[in-house]
């Protein structure tokens, strides 16, 4: 038996933050990892930054509901739901993906939750487990499944580790560099061809 996991942002949306920041027009929200390495500082940074602009759940997930998959997303989560199992598995929030899961025809979702206060204002966040994408390989492995990971950034390469075959999807450079170990896609089709073993497990 086999089974998919795939990241959310890179993969198969863009990056919602990214959005976020281009659509309020507020440059600070473009902070990523990459600025801010601390993962705890940098939401709460994120969180101060919504608060101190007034902005609350409904106006963040206004702008989410705009934010449309990536070209041919749908068509190969679609394919790719009819042939295995599919575990979407991202670092996001399950308040922020309601709207893009809609468009992708409600995928299973493993992510983190936030805290909204009773005026509708993002209080704080609650990540589900530590290093939640490897956690999630590791328990499947439990489970006794043929495990493929995808994804497109520093934050799944534990995942992909930990997977039977992990695939890097559309990478910046730097991971390409620093991970050699995982075959690369630049696009869909080219991620079917690689799946091809793992779908006959
Ligand atoms: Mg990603």
């Amino acid at each position: 038996m086999n089974i998919v996991c795939c990241d959310l942002e890179g993969v198969f949306v863009p990056e919602i933050w990214i959005n976020v920041a281009k659509k309020t027009g507020i440059d600070e929200l473009r902070l990523t990892t990459r600025d801010i390495s601390d993962y705890d500082v940098l939401m709460k940074k994120r969180l101060a930054i919504l608060a101190d602009h007034g902005l609350k759940l409904a106006d963040i997930a206004d702008v989410i509901a705009t934010i449309d998959p990536l070209e041919g997303a749908l068509e190969f989560l679609t394919w790719l739901r009819k042939q295995t199992q599919v575990i979407i598995v991202s670092d996001t929030f399950t308040q922020f993906a309601g709207p893009l899961m809609e468009k992708l025809l409600l995928p299973t979702l493993f992510c983190n939750t936030l805290t909204i206060g009773d005026d509708g204002a993002i209080v704080d966040y609650n990540l589900r487990q530590k290093d939640g994408k490897r956690q999630t390989v590791l328990a499947l492995r439990t489970l006794n499944y043929h495990i493929t990971a995808m994804g497109d950034s520093y934050n799944d390469t534990g995942m992909l580790a930990e997977a039977d075959l992990g695939i890097l999807f559309r990478p910046p450079e730097n991971v390409v560099r620093e991970f050699p170990q995982f075959p690369v896609a630049t696009d869909y089709d080219t991620v079917r061809e690689l799946l091809a073993d793992s779908l006959a497990k």
